[in-house]
């Protein structure tokens, strides 16, 4: 099942980048990421790092950031409930700046440099962007189509902005997956009336679901961001007719996740 991840060979241990300047991004503006973003816990819930208590069903509760009325299916085990609007945004902003500018060829180690970055929590909807996001950076760049690059990743924001934190185990369906299809959707201007392309956006969305799925762990944005990575590459050289060489590298969150899935991991060493 991993066979596309096994057979790249292991990359030299990646050093996390720096956390203290105003953007470590590279995209050169720290007014990308928020200070509530900043200053808000890693993992768990933003306002006090609590553990997320999922509930049996979903209920509209006041986002304790934002104020609004949302509908949500997970809160603290002191009751705090974070949009996925507020948990996600300062991410978004600079995943979309830094992919719209960037000349990176790799989608994993662009990926890399934004997982790293504070604004980007351990979990969250932010991933379901991101990983489309380096697909179309990294693809626009390879195939010297520097002037799409900027509108790829807008398009695919708008897109995958929709879709609810936690899809993967409530929705049988990983937001990072449908990034993959996103990514090839675009790329390929399917609609869902273009036969050909259409098949294509949704194998490549089952692609990544398939390896995600067969990891039986429980989520990891990280680990299921980097598979869809890995996915993603592999049926971009497949069908794509485009090589965009990424390997997959040793994980670097398993110390902060307590749900980490340890050896059913495959990034895991
Ligand atoms: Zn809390
Ligand atoms: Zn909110």
């Amino acid at each position: 099942m991993f066979k596309l991840f096994k057979s790249s060979p292991a990359p030299e241990a990646a050093k996390p980048e720096p956390t203290s300047a105003p953007c470590d991004t590279g995209c050169g503006d720290g007014s990308a990421a928020s200070s509530a973003s900043d200053d808000a816990p890693f993992t768990g819930c933003l306002v006090c790092g609590e553990d997320l208590v999922y509930l049996p069903a979903s209920t509209e509760m006041a986002c304790v950031l934002c104020g609004a009325a949302k509908v949500g299916s997970a809160r603290c085990k002191s009751g705090h409930f974070a949009c996925d609007a507020c948990h996600a945004a300062p991410a978004m902003d600079v995943i979309e700046k830094v992919c719209a500018s960037t000349d990176e060829r790799d989608p994993m180690a662009l990926a890399l440099r934004m997982l790293r970055n504070p604004a980007v929590k351990l979990h969250g909807p932010e991933h379901h962007f991101l990983v489309p996001a380096v697909l179309l950076a990294a693809y626009s760049n390879v195939k010297r189509e520097p002037q799409k690059r900027a509108e790829r990743v807008a398009e695919a924001r708008r897109r995958v902005e929709p879709i609810q934190g936690g899809s993967c185990g409530l929705l049988g369906t990983c937001g990072a997956a449908i990034g993959t299809g996103a990514f090839v959707s675009i790329v390929t201007e399917a609609t869902p009336l273009k036969g050909k392309e259409r098949g294509l956006a949704n194998r490549m969305t089952a692609r990544a679901l398939t390896v995600i799925g067969a990891t039986d762990a429980a989520r990891c944005c990280k680990r299921d961001s980097m598979l869809s990575i890995l996915a993603a590459v592999k049926f971009a050289r497949e069908h794509l007719r485009v090589d965009l060489s990424a390997r997959g590298p040793e994980c670097e969150w398993r110390s902060v996740n307590k749900q980490c899935g340890g050896t059913a991991c495959p990034f895991h060493r």
